[in-house]
C-alpha cells in the first residue's frame, strides 16, 4: 500500500517540532524532514520565554540550563544598569541542540516519524497530494553531500508545514513571493566557563553596535555571547566589536566557536498559507521574529502550535481552517509585532536617548521582561507608554 502522510513538516526547530508533536498526538501520520543530523546546533542566545511551558503537556525542566533573574545593561561597556527582574517565572536559558531535539523526541514518542540528514530540494502538488523530493546522505554535513553517495526520496502527504527557518528554501518552493521581512544578521559565540549559578545575569550592551545589540547569556557550563544587527544598513565589523565586548568577560573571542546566521524579522502581516490551501509557513519561515528583541523561539512555537491545529482541522473537514491560520497569526501576533517594530525603529534610531531615558528605568525593563516572559503583551502597555515616550522625546 502507498505510504501517504497526513502532513510532512520540513524543519526540526521549535516550530517544526511543536507542529509535529501536536499533530502526532492527535493520531495523524506525520513525517518530519530535517537536513541536519540531530541533535543539531542552531546559533542562538537560547533565551526562552517560560510562557511556552503552558502550551505543552510535558515538562521542559530537563533542558533548561539556567533561569535568569537579573538583567545588566551597559553603554560602550560602561554606565551599567543592574536590574532584578520581578517575574512570576524567570527567563529560561537553553542550549538549542538539547531544547529542539527534546521536542522532536516527544513528537517521536507520540508517533511522528523523522528523517534527519535529509534535505528537501523540491515540492510538487499533483493528484491532490504533495510530492516532496528530498536527498539523503548517510553521513556528514549538507555541504559535503556532493561527495557522498546520495539517495533521492519522494514522500507524499496531504498537507505540508514549512518550518525550515530563516535559511530554508520552502517559502520559495511553495511560490510565496515578495516576503515582508527585514533580514537581520547575528554572530553567536560559545564560550565555556565555570558554572554560573541559578539567578544568574543576562548581559546586554547597546552602545558598541549600531542598529542592534550585544548579549552575553549564561548557561550552566558557559556563555552564549553574540552580536545581532536588526537592520543591515551599516557597515560594521561585527567580529571585531564582539571581540572587544568579550574582553569585558575575560573571554578570548578568537578561541571561541563562532557561528553566523541571518534573522528573518517581522515587517508586516502577510499570507502564510499556500494558494491551494494545502501548505502553511510556520516559525521563522513565516518571518515572525520580534523586530525589537529578535525573540524567535516563542513565536515559532506559537505558530507551530497553530499550524498543527489548522492542519488537524482541515484533515477533519474544516474547509476554512488553512485560510484561518493566516488570520489567527495576524490577530495573535501581528498587532504586537507592529508595536515592537515601531519601538525598534525608535530604539535603533536614538539608542543613546533610549538608553538614558528608557532602559535605565527599572520599571521599563521589568515591563519588557514581563512581555518577554509572556506575563504582558506589547498591546497592554502601549497607550500609557507611548504617551510617556512621546514626552521624553520632546
Ligand atoms: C545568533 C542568534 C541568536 C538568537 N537568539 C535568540 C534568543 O535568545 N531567543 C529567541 O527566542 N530567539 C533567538 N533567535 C531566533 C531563533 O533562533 C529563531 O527564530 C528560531 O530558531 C526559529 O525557529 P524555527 O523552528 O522557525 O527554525 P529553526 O530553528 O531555524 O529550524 C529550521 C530547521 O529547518 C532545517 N532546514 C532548513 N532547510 C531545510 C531543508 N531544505 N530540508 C530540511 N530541513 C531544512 C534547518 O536545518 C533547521 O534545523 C536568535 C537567532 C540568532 C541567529
Amino acid at each position: 500500500m502507498e505510504n501517504i502522510y497526513d502532513c510532512i513538516i520540513v524543519g526540526s526547530g521549535p516550530a517544526g517540532g511543536t507542529a509535529a508533536y501536536n499533530l502526532a498526538k492527535c493520531g495523524y501520520k506525520v513525517l518530519i524532514i530535517e537536513k541536519e543530523s540531530l541533535p543539531r546546533y542552531k546559533p542562538c542566545g537560547g533565551g526562552v520565554s517560560p510562557v511556552v511551558q503552558k502550551w505543552f503537556d510535558f515538562d521542559f525542566s530537563s533542558v533548561i540550563s539556567q533561569k535568569v533573574k537579573n538583567f545588566r545593561y551597559t553603554w560602550h561597556g560602561h554606565d551599567p544598569v543592574n536590574i532584578e527582574l520581578k517575574l512570576k517565572e524567570p527567563l529560561w536559558m537553553v542550549r538549542r541542540n538539547e531544547f529542539d531535539f527534546f521536542i522532536i523526541k516527544q513528537a517521536q514518542k507520540v508517533g511522528a516519524e523523522l528523517y534527519d540528514k535529509t534535505e528537501v530540494i523540491g515540492v510538487q502538488f499533483k493528484d491532490n497530494l504533495w510530492h516532496v523530493k528530498a536527498i539523503h546522505a548517510a553521513l556528514g554535513e549538507p555541504r559535503l553531500r556532493r561527495e557522498l553517495p546520495q539517495q533521492t526520496k519522494i514522500e507524499k502527504a496531504h498537507y505540508l508545514i514549512a518550518a525550515d527557518g530563516a535559511k530554508g528554501p520552502m517559502a520559495g518552493l511553495l511560490g510565496f513571493k515578495q516576503r515582508k521581512h527585514t533580514i537581520g544578521g547575528a554572530i553567536e559565540a560559545e564560550a565555556s566557563t565555570v558554572s554560573v549559578k541559578n539567578g544568574a545575569t543576562a548581559h546586554f550592551e547597546f552602545g558598541m553596535v549600531k542598529n542592534g545589540y550585544l548579549w552575553n547569556f549564561p548557561k550552566i557550563d558557559g556563555y552564549s555571547l553574540g552580536i545581532g544587527v536588526l537592520k543591515n544598513n551599516q557597515k560594521q565589523n561585527l567580529k571585531s566589536i564582539a571581540s572587544e565586548y568579550s574582553k569585558i568577560f575575560n573571554i578570548d573571542f578568537n578561541t571561541t566557536k563562532q557561528y553566523g546566521h541571518p534573522i528573518s524579522l517581522w515587517n508586516g502581516n502577510q499570507t502564510l498559507h499556500a494558494k491551494n490551501e494545502k501548505a502553511l509557513l510556520a516559525g521563522e519561515a513565516a518571518c515572525i521574529v520580534d523586530p525589537l528583541t529578535a525573540e524567535g523561539i516563542r513565536p515559532s512555537i506559537f505558530t507551530g502550535l497553530k499550524a498543527a491545529k489548522a492542519v488537524g482541522k482541515a484533515l477533519s473537514g474544516d474547509i476554512s481552517a488553512i485560510q484561518n491560520y493566516t488570520k489567527i497569526i495576524h490577530k495573535e501576533i501581528g498587532t504586537d509585532m507592529q508595536i515592537a517594530n515601531n519601538l525598534s525603529k525608535m530604539l535603533y534610531m536614538f539608542p543613546n536617548i533610549c538608553y538614558n531615558k528608557i532602559l535605565k528605568r527599572h520599571s521599563a525593563t521589568n515591563t519588557m521582561a514581563r512581555i518577554l516572559c509572556g506575563e504582558m503583551r506589547y498591546s497592554d502597555v502601549t497607550k500609557e507608554t507611548f504617551v510617556q515616550l512621546g514626552k521624553m522625546f520632546k
